[in-house]
């Protein structure tokens, strides 16, 4: 029996995993849940799992949550930021780290310092501070999993990193993989989340649609596999049926396939070093014909290169990058500046912000904190003269 603590279990990945859990009631027992917000579903959830502690990260669910679960006194009832540090570090054989953003950082890092292995879907965590993160693994003995899933693709087929000449992680290429700059630059939120091969949450489809996902997934697989940025690449392939791929020093390249249900990596992380079944579409070759992939764009896909760039300069670049990705995502999805914005909003928050190394988590924290502050200006600018700031983007 493994005991699981998910961290963000109303979100996208939680549910997935919960799905997963609930087929496997004689494998998977919930030690621990931990919700943003939703404390109404994340109630739901503790009377069907039964778990130990849950935690609402925002303090005003703690009183509506913890009546709903009154008659129900095993599970133990917290809420703020400490108690979902708290919940993170507390008996477990896997934590499930899926919060969205750096917000997820402090817990994530939590359960490593504890020395419990890691299922890690919060990519923004290891971009901020993959060198605290590994760092802090290592000391504790504790594992990083990944169920991002052209990571755990690439995890499946990695063989000792010493032979491997590079390894690529695929991209969709996103809804507006054949669109024009002027075409994207009057994208809606709507059409930006609508994503042509995976359903996931917001946040990682806006990603997903400017290909900043890759960048930011470029930036992890710095991070777990140990190679260096020029062993590091992206290859568009928008069937989503090749997640990673490896090519050895001999000439040899192995690919890990699958249907593009986030349930596959999941499940792997899960169970891993064994494997479970799951109900998701078998993958029928015959039926699909061919495999098609293309080079990523970076003249139309700008954030790419940001990323890219930021991994080769190190330090506390990837964690600016991540900010101001951020906040001009949620500034996007608000309706406050045009898609292309988003990528100018970075790329702008980069050149104001001097580069000085993390070292610690309070390092990092203002590096973040700077970044934040410096894209919302820029946000701000963009507001007051969208047309002028759109055609510098374009
Ligand atoms: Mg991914």
């Amino acid at each position: 029996m493994k005991r699981l603590t998910i961290l963000g279990a109303t979100g996208s990945v939680g549910s997935s995993t919960l799905d997963l859990v609930a087929r496997n009631p004689d494998r998977f027992q919930i030690a621990g849940l931990a919700a943003g917000k939703d404390w109404a579903r994340l109630a739901d959830l503790a009377r069907t799992f039964r778990p130990t502690r849950v935690v609402i990260a925002d303090e005003a669910g703690y009183d509506p949550l913890k009546q709903a679960l009154a008659d129900q006194p095993e599970t133990e009832v917290a809420a703020g930021s400490a108690a979902l540090i708290a919940l993170a570090a507390a008996p477990a054989d896997l934590v499930v780290a899926s919060i969205v953003g750096a917000a997820g950082l402090p817990s994530t890092l939590a359960a490593l310092d504890a020395g419990i292995t890691v299922a890690l879907a919060n990519k923004e965590a290891l971009v901020c501070a993959g060198g605290l993160m590994t760092a802090a693994a290592r000391r504790s003995g504790a594992r990083i999993l990944t169920i991002d899933s052209e990571h755990n693709a690439i995890f499946q087929v990695l063989e000792a990193v010493d032979r491997v000449r590079r390894i690529i992680i695929t991209a969709s290429g996103g809804p507006f993989r054949t669109w024009t700059r002027e075409a994207m630059a009057a994208a809606t939120p709507a059409q930006a989340v609508k994503h042509p091969t995976w359903s996931m949450g917001a946040k990682i489809s806006i990603d997903s649609a400017t290909l900043m996902n890759k960048g930011l997934e470029l930036i992890e697989a710095y991070h777990l596999f140990g190679l260096r940025p020029d062993q590091l690449d992206v290859l568009v392939h928008p069937q989503s049926l090749v997640h990673g791929l490896v090519e050895y020093i001999d000439g040899s390249v192995l690919a890990q396939l699958g249907s593009a249900d986030m349930r596959v990596p999941i499940a792997h992380a899960l169970a891993w070093p064994e494997r479970i079944e799951t109900p998701v579409e078998r993958l029928d070759l015959a039926r699909i014909g061919r495999l098609e992939f293309e080079e990523a764009d970076r003249d139309r896909f700008p954030a790419l290169a940001l990323a890219e760039a930021a991994l080769r300069e190190g330090g506390c670049r990837p964690c600016i990058l991540n900010a101001a990705n951020e906040e001009a995502v949620a500034a996007f999805l608000a309706g406050r500046i045009g898609f292309l914005d988003i990528a100018a909003v970075v790329a702008e928050t980069l050149s104001a912000i001097p580069a000085r190394c993390p070292e610690t988590l309070d390092d990092v924290a203002d590096a973040d904190a700077r970044a934040r502050a410096k894209a919302q200006q820029n946000i701000t600018l963009l507001k007051h003269s969208p047309f002028a700031a759109r055609q510098a983007a374009v």
